[in-house]
């Protein structure tokens, strides 16, 4: 997947700079009709596998804001094409880069319940840590 930007966002927007995948944009950057808060593009968003932790959750001031979604791969096709939640970005030759099309890497570590519950990446970190 992806992680996920809910609404106690403050929209700092201390999490852009981080995001090695530059999957981040600001609030008004986001491809979502209307939308008020900073938003993660699952589309680029690699959960930062190479990093000891995801480096967004890791520098966000505000507990619980970012949390897990489902991992961005083939079985979750419909999870995200039908979200109002997202909006997937269409490739001129590509065209939308769904998770068949271009799946991500995703944190193996991290359950499916955690994520169909949408846990906060914060309260996860700890899985992280040595
Ligand atoms: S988990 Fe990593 S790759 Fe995904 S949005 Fe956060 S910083 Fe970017
Ligand atoms: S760091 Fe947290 S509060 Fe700030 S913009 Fe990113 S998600 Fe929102």
């Amino acid at each position: 997947m992806a992680v996920l930007i809910t609404e106690s966002c403050i929209n700092c927007d201390a999490c852009i700079e981080e995001c090695p995948a530059t999957a981040i944009v600001s609030a008004d950057e986001s491809p979502l009709s209307g939308g008020e808060y900073t938003y993660v593009k699952p589309e680029k968003c690699i959960e930062c596998v190479d990093s000891a932790v995801p480096k967004c959750a890791d520098v966000c001031p505000t507990e619980g804001c970012i949390v897990w979604d489902m991992p961005y791969t083939e079985a979750y096709n419909d999870h995200f094409i039908d979200s109002d939640d997202y909006v997937i970005r269409v490739h001129k030759k590509k065209g939308i880069l769904s998770p068949e099309v271009t799946p991500r890497p995703f944190r193996e570590n991290i359950s499916i319940a955690d994520r169909t519950n949408r846990v906060s990446v914060g309260e996860t970190l700890q899985l992280y840590i040595p």
